[in-house]
């Protein structure tokens, strides 16, 4: 039996779910809506947290609203510290452990996990990662009167992190099995220009080796490299990758492949059950991005309050806070024909991605070439049409 009173049950109190509740909210007050959410539900900005240290600011100075607040502005009921352990799409029930809470529509925007580290050695308290304001506050305070950060990987937020340490006064080390910062982000000549522009900050690059081991010692830890090397720091911020949480829906039966597989209108293959955010995969792209959320919430609160409404992306490029060296990127599709056409100006560069017939289809601006892509989005294809 399903409960036809129901509420409408959104899972997770990330950007994807509140931006979904306000957009509800805009057109059906009434409404009842249930949040559930494995954390204290608090209303924060997830891209702040790579800027934390140079803006000097603690995880509650990053709060926006609590839980509580959040709850009475948009009138809605939060169960906050309440992990969702089980789904149950054909009772139309999520389950708390034992509880039953009966859904007539369900939301998924539970995010991304942090794909945890390998390497020998002993798990170290002083291994942290950073994917949420509770682990945000334990790497502030454990990062507290220290000297020297070493961070696995050299992606966006290893970089962003790289930059905002060095702002705050930390000494960086980045360590990462590639032969570029931003790899897959960004072509070589872009990717040098920021990687010189963190260097000119003090940060020191150990590209193409692992890290393979992990020593404790009084004085913090001995990273072993893959090629032999040591890198010493008294702590390690692990920003090796994030990956959708698919777990729960692989256990629901609903279809997964990188993310949770959802249409245009963002139904799984369960009728009734929604996801967005972080967690899902429209029409085969996983977005680990604000801005595809913000335009997915809207045509979401449109579907779910009866005018069925397909998402549609324009272009959609990403701004990466290393502010030493500015980057904007709009990365062209891997399976695209085309080629890099480069202009070099020092630390400024721009880069157009080019189909054999001229089309635009992806660009990475850096320094002072960023004021481009006004002009430049204009030119590309729309990510989702
Ligand atoms: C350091 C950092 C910097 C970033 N910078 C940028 C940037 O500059 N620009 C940009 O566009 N993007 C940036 N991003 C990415 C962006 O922040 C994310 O795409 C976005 O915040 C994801 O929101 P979400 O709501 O989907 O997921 P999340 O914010 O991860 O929220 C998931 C929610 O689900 C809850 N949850 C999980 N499992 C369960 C469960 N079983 N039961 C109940 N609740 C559960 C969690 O407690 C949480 O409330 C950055 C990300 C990081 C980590």
């Amino acid at each position: 039996m399903t409960d036809t009173n129901a509420p409408l049950v959104i899972i997770g109190s990330g950007l994807a779910g509140y931006n979904l509740a306000k957009e509800v909210r805009k057109l059906a007050p009434e409404q009842p809506i249930m949040m559930i959410t494995a954390d204290d539900g608090a209303n924060y900005s997830k891209p702040m947290l790579s800027t934390g240290f140079t803006k000097d600011k603690s995880a509650e100075q990053l709060v926006m609203a609590s839980a509580a607040d959040m709850a009475e502005q948009l009138n809605l009921v939060i169960r906050t510290h309440t992990r969702v352990t089980h789904i149950d799409p054909d009772r139309k029930n999520v389950f708390i452990g034992e509880e039953p809470v009966p859904y007539s529509k369900l939301v998924l925007a539970w995010g991304a996990e942090v794909v945890p580290p390998r390497f020998d050695g002993a798990d170290s308290e002083r291994v942290l990662a950073v994917n949420d304001l509770a682990d945000y506050a334990r790497f502030r305070q454990a990062a507290q009167d220290k000297r020297k950060i070493l961070i696995m990987g050299a992606g966006l937020i290893g970089c962003e992190f790289a930059n905002d340490l060095s702002n705050g006064g930390i000494e960086a080390d980045v360590v990462a099995p590639c032969d570029q910062v931003l790899p897959g982000l960004l072509p070589a000549a872009a990717a040098k220009a920021v990687q010189q522009g963190l260097e000119s900050l003090g940060v020191r690059f150990h590209l193409g080796p692992l890290v393979s081991r992990i020593e404790e010692s009084a004085a913090g830890i001995r990273a072993t490299l893959s090629n032999g090397e040591h890198v010493d720091a008294d702590l390690v911020l692990s920003a090796i990758g994030l990956k959708p949480r698919i777990d729960l829906a692989v256990k629901a039966g609903l279809k997964v492949n990188r993310g949770i597989c959802v249409d245009r209108q963002l139904q799984t293959s369960e009728p009734d059950i929604y996801a967005l955010g972080d967690c899902a995969e429209i029409d085969g792209q996983v977005l680990l991005y604000v801005l595809p959320l913000m335009t997915s919430a809207r045509a979401l609160a449109k579907t779910l309050t009866g005018s069925a409404t397909e998402v549609s992306f324009g272009p959609m490029p990403v701004t990466i806070k290393t502010p030493v060296v500015p980057v904007v990127v709009s990365p062209p599709k891997p399976e695209l024909d085309g080629e890099w056409q480069i202009e070099v100006d020092g630390s400024a560069v721009r880069a157009e991605f080019r189909a054999p017939n001229g089309d635009l289809l992806g660009y990475a601006l850096t320094g002072d070439k960023v004021s481009n892509k006004v002009a430049l989005n204009k030119e590309l294809p729309p990510l989702l049409p």
